[in-house]
């Protein structure tokens, strides 16, 4: 019996590890699939970092040849600085923020780091230099360890812990009989979006780059759940040049500067303050969303009552 359970574990053994590498292969194509076409160009230099100024100059894009994407957009993230992009779904904000991580190239105009166009350095230095925290996180069907280590892979247990603390996740790992070694599923699917969000914290957290592109989850998180993640967030980018494409305006009150984003062009810019004080587009979303969150807790207060 013994004889014939060895090999079958053995099989086993290697039936779970090719497995895992395909899950790994395929969460690997899903990032590589979105930029096929970009090379390095020969005369490309790495990128030589200052303080992370980030830089768009009248930046013109299309996917299709038919429809202009951004119209001319320009803007500036001072080194160590947040601006906040706004606007209605479809306007344009999350290309932007994979322009800048350089999944696609401009068609006009250019986009420089510490006066650098990015097309003149390698892509490897870029991406170094930039965190991204996505909409949606695409996990390793691995442990919780493994997936927040991914963003140094020689951080020790407790930078990844500490990492995992400054994100709001620790709670979570303590809440689970595995800890660190939970294993999240294929895709992280035994994970909620927010405990997938604060994983990719955590990551970005470790990684440490002078930039950072913060893209906010357009589903509806519970309230205490986005508070979570809202000082996560303040936490990870404080000192860093942070570009924050939000789709919920209460995440945007402390930025430097807010660009409201609409069919491509940019059509209010200004702190919160100055932005309520035109009585705008953006004082409009404001009044909307508020209007919106009312709605909400109403609803739930009846619910509640009942
Ligand atoms: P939302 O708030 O809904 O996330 P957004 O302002 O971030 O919207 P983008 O994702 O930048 O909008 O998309 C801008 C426009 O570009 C949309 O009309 C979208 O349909 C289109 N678009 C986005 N990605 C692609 C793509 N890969 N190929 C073609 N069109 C695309």
């Amino acid at each position: 019996m013994i004889q014939l359970y060895q090999p079958l574990n053995f099989l086993g053994m290697i039936y779970r590890e090719i497995k895992q590498s395909l899950i790994d292969i395929e969460a690997m194509f899903a990032i590589l699939a979105r930029a096929p076409e970009i090379k390095d160009g020969s005369a490309v230099q790495p990128l030589a970092l200052t303080g992370g100024t980030v830089r768009f100059e009248d930046v013109r894009f299309s996917y299709d040849p038919d429809r202009e994407i951004l119209k001319g957009v320009s803007f500036e993230v001072p080194a160590g600085r947040t601006v906040a992009i706004v606007g209605p779904s479809g306007a344009g904000k999350s290309t932007i923020s994979r322009l800048l991580f350089r999944f696609y190239d401009v068609n006009g105009g250019r986009i420089l780091v510490d006066g650098q166009d990015l097309r003149d350095v390698t892509q490897e230095s870029l991406r170094a230099a930039i965190g991204m925290v996505p909409q949606d996180t695409v996990l390793f069907n691995d442990t919780l360890a493994y997936n927040i280590r991914y963003g140094r892979a020689g951080a020790s247990d407790e930078e990844v812990a500490r990492a995992a603390e400054l994100a709001q996740i620790d709670g979570f790992v303590r809440r689970t009989p595995k800890g660190y070694q939970t294993e999240v599923g294929e895709r992280g699917l035994k994970l909620s979006g927010g405990e997938k969000q604060r994983v990719a914290i955590a990551r970005t957290i470790l990684k440490n780059p002078p930039i950072l592109i913060l893209d906010e989850a357009t589903s509806a998180l519970d309230s205490h759940t986005e508070r979570e993640i809202q000082d996560a967030l303040e936490r990870v980018s404080l000192g860093r040049t942070t570009l924050v494409i939000a789709h919920r305006l209460s995440t945007v009150v402390g930025a430097d500067e807010i660009i409201v984003l609409e069919q491509g062009r940019i059509a209010e810019r200004g702190t919160h303050g100055e932005l309520m004080a035109r009585h705008g587009l953006y004082h409009s979303m404001w009044e909307r969303q508020r209007e919106a969150e009312r709605a909400r807790e109403t609803l739930k207060a009846a619910g509640e009552a009942e």
